[in-house]
């Protein structure tokens, strides 16, 4: 096994002093002609320039992670942060950007995210800030069985929250999906029985007003999901989800019924259905989520501030 692997341990050391022989010349060469035009380089080897805003987030919030490239190479870089691995989309001319989310369930803290491609590697590290959400005690009678949801409606919302859709379709600040109150907000923690349910936190924002009351998209997109209770869809019953493009999803649930089909096209403000109680709900409620690659994110910077 040893002497197998000594030619190849012999071939990568020749290769580097080799490549250290050719890269030193040009360095010289490149810092004389800097120092002789009076300008400033800060280092020979060029990879992708990153930004990150928000410059101060904190959980629940999505980061945007900026590159470009420094060669007319094809291929976009990705963003990894946390073991995960982001597409990188173009915004304007050798302009890309990935959306990283977070959530209550990241761990507060520094976080690294690295952009990776053709042009090597380079890192940026943002500092999370732990943020309290509100917590319920939920006490469960010992007898009470659990609305169990089907293999039919987890799939079909995995697929919806699995689709990386290079087309952007959202533009500016999310508008309101419903005109009823809060009624319960992103990220709330919850205790059953006593016990911290570690990996819940609320996956959305419920607004409450009666039943059959409009539900109008909160952004642009594709409806990519009319899920009926009749089947399947007895958890979260009558299902809308919509691709709003580039990682970014909606599911709206609880309702009584559609105005849209899948496949439809719709604009921000555009009625898509009726509020409802379908599916495990105590009265009519719209159940907003909005996912980011997957991970539900505080729809609240989405709102208010945009996300661009
Ligand atoms: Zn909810």
């Amino acid at each position: 096994m040893i002497s197998s692997l000594t030619p190849l341990f012999s071939r990568f050391f020749t290769a580097r002093r080799k490549a250290t022989w050719l890269v030193l010349p040009a360095v010289t060469l490149v810092t004389t002609l800097a120092l002789v035009l009076g300008t400033a380089i800060a280092t020979p080897a060029q990879t992708y320039p990153v930004q990150v805003s928000p410059s101060r987030p904190t959980l629940g919030d999505t980061l945007l992670c900026h590159s470009s490239k420094v060669t007319n190479n094809a291929v976009p870089p990705t963003v990894t942060a946390s073991g995960t691995t982001y597409p990188t989309f173009p915004i304007a001319p050798n302009r890309y950007r990935a959306l990283v989310p977070t959530s209550p369930n990241t761990p507060p803290g520094r976080m690294t995210l690295q952009v990776s491609g053709p042009e090597g590697n380079n890192s940026i590290a943002v500092n999370i800030s732990n943020r309290s959400f509100n917590t319920q005690y939920i006490t469960l009678s010992p007898g009470r069985a659990e609305l169990e949801g089907t293999d039919h409606e987890f799939d079909r919302l995995d697929a919806l929250r699995a689709l990386r859709t290079p087309t952007r379709y959202w533009n500016g600040p999310m508008t309101r999906p419903s005109s009823g109150r809060i009624s319960s907000a992103y990220g709330n923690r919850r205790y059953y029985n006593g016990v911290f349910a570690n990996d819940y936190y609320h996956r959305g924002v419920d607004y409450a007003a009666g039943n059959g009351s409009p539900i109008y998209a909160p952004a642009a997109g594709r409806i990519a999901l009319v899920g009926r209770v009749a089947d399947g869809f007895v958890l979260n019953g009558n299902t809308i989800g919509i691709d709003h493009g580039q990682g970014v999803t909606s599911v709206m649930i609880h309702l009584s019924g559609f105005a849209v089909n899948e496949g439809d096209m719709v604009e921000a403000g555009q009625l898509i259905g009726y509020m409802g109680s379908t599916g495990f709900a105590t009265g009519p409620n719209l159940h907003w989520g909005l996912f980011v690659n997957g991970i539900s994110v505080d729809p609240v910077p989405w709102r208010y501030d945009g996300v661009e």
